[in-house]
């Protein structure tokens, strides 16, 4: 096992980040090796299980509803659709199953109710199941973990200084308040970002120093690059460079141990060389399926081609931590309390975000 670190400052990270890389990707994979098997990579299936329509207008999503993309919209899935998708995933080689929808946060009522159907229906097929659904109460965490669930993600995206130039409508604590109110239950935290939104590297190792401070630290970190969506805010900002990300990868390996650190959107912009130089660095998970949430991503088969040339093998669900009981509906001891939570709304303007906003009104008026 590693040290786990919890008072790691922003120049002790930026001085790893800047490492010749390859001191930096030896030591990386000499830490991954103390508390993980370099040769196992776990394949994660994320559904988007309500799609588009979101009241947010994070700069780099494309299911925010006030910004023009060509994304398609839909309600919230039967949980029959979701037992067939889920099964799907594990047939592919998925030991995990994430599920978005584009919520602000979670409103107690028929909808979350389904979502806790999923939640136990997934639990059963033997799968971990890990939920985003925006901003929960301590009240929400606990029914869903009471449901079997295995992780929540709530990510923190970027700096805290950053984060206020790409999202208006809530603030960086919210983000951390939702984060413990999942502590307070036996459901893991899944907690990354996005790299390539225009941020600086001192705003990369600022979100590292988030994260790394949190006790305990995100069993689970995705590492994302930006998929730069037409009528976004962030649609012209530059692809990020294999090399960023392989840094990336390798000091969050550092400062996060014995996280889970997941290679997440962007990859289809990667090479298979470029993948297996993070996977050395230490990310040991992929998302598989052919898109993520509503981006692209390699198809299934490519990716198990990819595994069987480098030697990988697929995790077994449940490596890390046992599978969590999950209680019916009728046996439930918590009941919905119909909490009107005041998450914040900064509002303060993001001027690509507004610029945005009104092309879509212009566009929606033709
Ligand atoms: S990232 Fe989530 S909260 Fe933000 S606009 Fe997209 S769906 Fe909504």
């Amino acid at each position: 096992m590693s040290e786990v670190r919890h008072n790691w400052t922003k120049e002790e990270i930026l001085e790893i980040y800047n490492k010749p890389l390859m001191e930096l990707l030896y030591e990386a994979a000499t830490i991954h090796r103390k508390s993980h098997d370099p040769n196992v990579v776990q394949v994660s299936t994320l559904l988007s299980i309500k799609t588009g329509g979101c009241s947010e207008d994070c700069g780099y999503c494309p299911q925010a509803a006030r910004y023009h993309t060509d994304i398609e919209g839909n309600d919230l899935m039967s949980v029959q659709q979701v037992k067939a998708q889920a099964l799907r995933a594990k047939a592919g080689g998925s030991s995990r199953v994430c599920m978005g929808a584009s919520w602000r946060n979670v409103k107690d009522g028929p909808e979350f109710d389904q979502v806790l159907e999923m939640v136990r229906t997934i639990n059963k097929l033997d799968m971990e199941v890990c939920c985003t659904l925006g901003m929960v109460t301590e009240n929400q965490a606990k029914r869903l973990a009471e449901a079997g669930l295995y992780a929540y993600n709530h990510n923190l995206d970027s700096s805290e200084e950053y984060y206020k130039e790409v999202i208006s409508t809530r603030g960086f604590q919210d983000r951390l308040d939702t984060i413990d109110n999942v502590r307070k239950t036996n459901v893991t935290v899944c907690s990354g970002g996005i790299i390539g939104m225009g941020e600086s590297v001192e705003d990369r190792a600022g979100m590292l120093v988030a994260l790394s401070t949190l006790d305990p630290q995100p069993e689970s970190t995705p590492i994302n690059a930006l998929v730069a969506v037409e009528g976004t805010p962030l649609e012209d900002e530059k692809p990020v460079e294999i090399w960023e990300m392989i840094r990336m990868v390798a000091t969050t390996r550092i400062v996060l141990p014995e996280t889970q650190v997941r290679l997440s959107a962007g990859r289809t912009q990667m090479s298979r060389e470029g993948q297996a130089m993070c996977f050395f660095a230490g990310a040991n998970s992929i998302f598989a399926g052919d898109k993520l949430l509503t981006t692209p991503n390699p198809d299934v088969n490519e990716d198990m081609k990819m595994f069987e040339m480098l030697g990988l093998n697929p995790q077994k669900p449940f490596t890390k931590k046992v599978q969590p009981q999950s209680v019916e509906a009728k046996d439930s001891q918590f009941e919905a309390l119909g909490e009107k939570p005041k998450w914040t709304r900064p509002e303060h303007k993001i001027e690509r975000n507004e610029q945005k906003k009104q092309e879509a009104l212009e566009l929606r008026k033709q």
